[in-house]
């Protein structure tokens, strides 16, 4: 049995500043052909030593191959014409210039499957690999073929799918479906997109998570939080949802949230992957404010079910404060692992 409070992370880590711009969503390559293929592993390399020093039980490749968590993968499906892209508002809250879907979508070829490989015989530690959710996906391009969210969310979750079991298959423990867009379309989430996400797990020989978020710390967001109110009870209709849902694990951000913290209580029989670490401010917690934060979920989240994690991708940041965040998630979950010991 793995120990208590095993730490993860939800899945993004800065890039170095010779393989991308630092600190720009959707950053292009600074490298090309085969030293970008070779840059991309270092960074991978460089990304879970950081982690593995750190105490991070449950390592990530930080995203390092993937100009973006949702695009790089549209782009390598056929139905997509990436080269004449469209303007679309992201969630309502921000403009991005996003794939178009010309035709029935297909996986031709894997995507992401050699970076998993990869990943796997780089740490002798447990591994999570990301992948974007179904509703996320319709959400981050333009539909020129299918006009209906739905439909294109049941293809993508075919797709997703197909790409998963052969993750999982490269040996992967956990595989993690990111879907901020269950923060915004309720009724969708409700009609569809649960079942769309279980339907893209389907099978999985490994361990399934889901991330819903309030979205990274940029600007647009940060301004959106603000018309949310005093307390953010939108995932009281989402948990009850996911807990009769067949994914294992939900990740959802509990550091400087608005979310009140019992609604972890609606996610009775899941793991909770309760982020303790805010990816919207500069400032590194300490350890004992992060202790604090996983302190507060254990009165609803029990021990053997609670990881430790980040609020989300932690892409955004410098280098130096992500690294500095990682610390301080390792060494806030060691305090309280050493608590609960001591209670035994
Ligand atoms: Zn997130």
């Amino acid at each position: 049995m793995s120990r208590l409070l095993a730490t993860t992370i939800c899945g993004s880590l800065p890039k170095p500043a010779w393989l991308a711009e630092p600190r720009t969503l959707w950053a292009p390559w600074l490298l090309e052909g085969e030293a970008l293929a070779e840059g991309k592993r270092d960074a991978v390399r460089l990304v879970l030593r950081d982690q593995e020093r750190a105490g991070i039980d449950i390592v990530s490749d930080g995203e390092q191959t993937r100009r973006h968590f949702v695009t790089t993968l549209i782009e390598g499906l056929d139905g997509v014409d990436f080269e004449h892209r469209k303007t679309v508002r992201i969630r309502n809250r921000y403009d991005a210039d996003v794939p178009m879907i010309v035709g029935p979508v297909s996986r031709r070829h894997p995507v992401f499957v050699d970076d998993a490989a990869f990943l796997r015989g780089a740490t002798e530690r447990k591994v999570k690999f990301t992948l974007p959710g179904p509703m996320t996906m319709v959400d981050t391009l333009y539909d020129g073929h299918y006009r209906s969210r739905e439909k294109l969310a049941w293809a993508f979750a075919e797709i997703l799918n197909e790409e998963a079991l052969a993750i999982a298959a490269a040996g992967v423990d956990v595989i993690q479906f990111d879907e901020p867009a269950f923060n915004v379309y309720f009724d969708e989430v409700r009609d569809w997109g649960v079942a769309a996400l279980e339907r893209a797990a389907e099978g999985l020989p490994c361990t399934t998570a889901v991330h819903i978020c309030y979205g990274y710390g940029i600007k647009a967001n940060i301004d959106w939080k603000k018309t949310l109110g005093s307390e953010w009870r939108q995932y009281e209709e989402t948990f009850p949802r996911l807990a009769r849902s067949k994914i294992a694990q939900v990740s959802i951000e509990c550091a400087n949230s608005r979310v009140p913290i019992e609604l972890l209580g609606l996610l009775a029989g899941k793991d909770v992957l309760v982020g303790a670490i805010d990816v919207a401010t500069d400032r590194i917690e300490t350890p004992a404010e992060v202790a604090t934060t996983l302190r507060a979920a254990l009165k609803y989240v029990p021990a053997d079910r609670l990881y430790p994690c980040t609020n989300c991708g932690m892409v955004p940041l410098s280098r130096e404060v992500a690294r500095g965040k990682l610390d301080a998630l390792g060494a806030g979950a060691a305090i309280v692992r050493a608590e609960l010991a001591g209670d035994g």
